[in-house]
């Protein structure tokens, strides 16, 4: 099979390997979309991860099954979508529902700890494999994982009906996070710089303002949205001026959420102590919530499918470099793996 593999930092190169077997209670997808992650450019290729190993990154793919293995779950040709996160099981963090923190959580992923989406073929265990519902295209179910990590940032800023939302950033993870609240009757704020980004959020049907990050009147305009303060921010753009904007606009006893890495925000810990505001992190996201993403894929509620680029193989290491020097701008990378 045909893979790419990172032979130094920012240095993509096409390989052959052999397609995994399936044992240890896995299964074998044969990939045939691929997303490129915000991750897999900062935190892999810019820095050159597992570079001369031959190893494969990518962790948000769908495919179909070509060798189930043992498994009496799945058949040869099921569309499948894979979790990345390895959990355990078994543990208190699994036990209880929130086994994106369990200890193992990045052991043997796809991407992470053993190959990836960047190949034709990945093994992945039973367990973290989905069925894609026929409704669902695969340039929607290659973007599941993302999704995912979205929904859970929105769980955790408690978004329900009515909630006043500000989601700083509108790339992928932004405008699915807004998707999701809007999905749960929030009215949903969004911030973004990028001008090509904010036509694309005004457009999307599912975010009520959208501000322009770059605007001098942007807490003024905030505050006509939300006099007191909004009932969440959820910070999904990685850049310290949105962090600070976002928690300069919290309600007291609000939820701030931070999704992206990226600057280190400028948070002043007693502030949070005089205005009781509740910060998270957001890692990942749980079972249950890359199911609930299925669904509402399924439902036709998320769907970004319209602001996604398909590339080739050979087209992953220019793109790249293109969205370093800041020329590409899609929303999303969607890799065709069928070449
Ligand atoms: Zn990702
Ligand atoms: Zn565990």
């Amino acid at each position: 099979m045909k893979a790419l593999t990172l032979v130094a930092p920012k240095k993509f190169e096409m390989i052959e390997k052999n397609i995994p077997v399936a044992k240890d209670n896995k299964v074998v997808i044969k990939i045939s979309k691929t997303g490129i992650c915000g991750s897999d450019i900062h935190m892999i290729w810019a820095t050159g991860y597992g570079a001369g190993t031959n190893f494969v990154i990518g962790h948000e793919f769908c495919g179909v099954i070509s060798d189930p293995g043992n498994s009496t779950n799945f058949k040869i040709g099921d569309r499948v979508v894979a979790m990345e996160i390895d959990s355990c099981l078994n543990c208190k963090y699994c036990n209880s529902g929130h086994e994106n923190i369990c200890d193992h959580v990045l052991d043997g992923g796809p991407g992470i700890g053993t190959d990836g989406g960047y190949g034709q073929y990945v093994a992945v265990r039973e367990d973290m494999v989905r069925l894609i519902p026929d409704s669902v295209s695969d340039i929607l179910a290659a973007m599941v994982e993302p999704a995912a990590i979205s929904l859970h940032g929105v769980n955790l800023a408690k978004v329900e009906k009515d909630t006043n939302v500000f989601i700083t950033g509108a790339g992928a993870i932004g405008l699915f996070a807004a998707a999701c609240a809007h999905v749960k009757g929030a009215n949903v704020t969004i911030s973004e710089a990028n001008p090509k980004r904010i036509e694309i959020a005004r457009n999307s049907g599912f975010v009520d303002n959208v501000l322009n990050a770059l605007d001098e009147n942007i807490s003024e305009n905030l505050k006509k949205i939300a006099p007191a303060g909004f009932d969440a921010v959820i910070e999904c753009s990685g850049n310290k001026n949105a962090s600070t904007t976002g928690l300069n606009n919290l309600r007291k006893g609000g939820n701030m959420v931070l999704i992206a890495y990226g600057e280190q925000p400028d948070i002043n810990v007693f502030n949070f102590v005089n205005n009781e505001y509740h910060l998270s992190g957001s890692l990942f996201f749980t079972r249950q919530e890359f199911e609930d993403v299925i669904k509402l894929m399924e439902e036709g509620k998320i769907n970004l499918e319209p602001f996604a680029k398909v590339i080739k193989m050979e087209e992953v290491q220019k793109t790249l470099e293109n969205l370093e020097k800041g020329i590409e701008n899609e929303i999303k990378y969607i890799i065709d793996m069928n070449d």
